[in-house]
């Protein structure tokens, strides 16, 4: 096969001397099905453009693909253009699924996502705050999973399961260290999961922000772009940072804690422990509790805040704003450390991005410095409150699309 040199283009730490040839063939069969997977159905033609490699080259892998029914190929109809048409190449998607998961602080999200990225069956149910302890979650979870598995194809591959959760998670062996507002501690949530849902396919456990900004940077408003700074927010607040394309995760993968970034030492309480943490100047709670509502209410009461502001009542307007400018203090910070070219919002600071765009700018105007702000522009999250989900559906994925072929020979068909 042609093509070293360009995966070796693709894959930049791969070691110039010494590569086999199956692994040349590996890193190949991902680089195209990672293509189709992102960038929906292409014609060889178009493969051969976007990846570099010959078009005899996209024959023979797209043909290792389709007998491993990852991809599907159809003859184009022709153009009128002299010539065969250039057969599409397309994920085969009903067949290829992973179970995604996101455990919110008031609710809990199952769903099936075929290869491409695409939603086959999802549900979200809101539960209160007193049904968020581990043994309730994993029964909650499990009985969703069930209903979701119920109505996908029989034939269909579970290729793994991804799971955000409000807390920090060690990456290492998928347990969540602490998540303050769920009230978890130490918990081998992973490992737990894995156990009740048996030998479906593998259990991967990730920071809900970091999950998040890995959907806005893969299938969103990030798409593309290189260094992002995601900050999700809604009862606590996390961020996802990605820099040169890469997401910033620390030694055990607890980077991006911003919410608890210290910010006013005479403020509230945080539920970490701490005191003035970010995330209890522009969490859902002080949100709520500066317009004069409960700050438990929760989303119903977010509505109806929102609602007030577009009506022009003072009081919403005024919580607004004062959750405007401490979002402005603690991003111009951030943009200060880490120098991003797109700040996303997503979660309740998505929804409010409209009422605090102004302000926010202005903030970071003041505060951050020249050269690290120059270009810098603050969006909200396209693809909203199932950010989380559709990250932790790419991060089960993400082996698949490594290795394709190596990871379909540890996947069973049985359930
Ligand atoms: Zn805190």
């Amino acid at each position: 096969m042609s093509a070293v040199s360009t995966t070796r283009a693709a894959f930049s730490s791969t070691p110039s001397t010494g590569v086999r040839s199956e692994t040349v063939r590996s890193a190949n069969l991902a680089i195209i099905l990672r293509e189709l997977h992102f960038h929906g159905p292409a014609s060889r033609s178009e493969l051969v453009a976007r990846t570099g490699l010959t078009r005899s080259a996209i024959g023979a892998l797209v043909g290792e693909l389709v007998k491993a029914d990852l991809v599907s190929e159809q003859r184009a109809a022709s153009d009128g253009s002299p010539g065969r048409p250039s057969p599409v190449a397309a994920p085969v998607v009903e067949r290829n699924v992973t179970l995604a998961v996101d455990v919110a602080v008031d609710s809990l999200a199952v769903a099936a996502v075929g290869l491409g990225g695409v939603v086959l069956h999802a549900e979200r149910v809101d539960r209160p705050r007193e049904r968020v302890a581990v043994d309730a979650t994993i029964d909650d979870i499990v009985a969703m999973v069930r209903r979701v598995e119920a109505a996908l194809d029989p034939g269909c591959r579970i290729i793994g399961i991804g799971v955000g959760v409000v807390g920090l998670v060690n990456r290492t062996d998928n347990s969540v260290s602490i998540a303050p507002n769920l009230g978890w501690h130490d918990v081998a949530f992973g490992a737990r999961l894995q156990h009740a849902l048996g030998s479906r396919a593998d259990v991967l456990v990730s920071n809900d922000a970091d999950l998040a900004a890995l959907a806005e940077v893969r299938r969103g408003v990030a798409a593309g772009i290189r260094d992002v700074l995601y900050v999700w927010g809604e009862v606590g607040v996390g961020g996802g940072l990605v820099s040169r394309g890469e997401p910033i995760t620390g030694a055990a993968g607890f980077a991006g804690e911003i919410g608890h970034v210290p910010v006013n030492p005479d403020g509230r309480p945080c539920r970490c422990g701490s005191v003035g943490c970010w995330e209890t100047e522009v969490g859902e709670g002080a949100l709520l509790e500066r317009s004069g509502r409960s700050p438990e209410g929760g989303r119903d009461a977010v509505d109806a805040l929102l609602a007030d502001a577009d009506a022009g009542v003072p009081s919403a307007l005024d919580a607004l704003a004062v959750q405007a400018r401490w979002l402005g203090i603690g991003i111009a910070g951030l943009i200060n450390v880490m120098n991003p070219s797109m700040v996303v919002l997503g979660g309740l600071l998505g929804r409010v991005h409209p009422y605090v765009s102004d302000q926010v700018t202005a903030e970071i105007e003041r505060r951050a410095l020249e050269s690290s702000r120059r270009g810098v522009v603050v969006v909200p999250s396209a693809l909203g409150g199932d950010a989380p989900l559709m990250g932790a559906a790419e991060l089960a994925f993400e082996r698949l699309l490594a290795d394709p072929l190596g990871t379909l020979r540890k996947v069973s068909t049985s359930r």
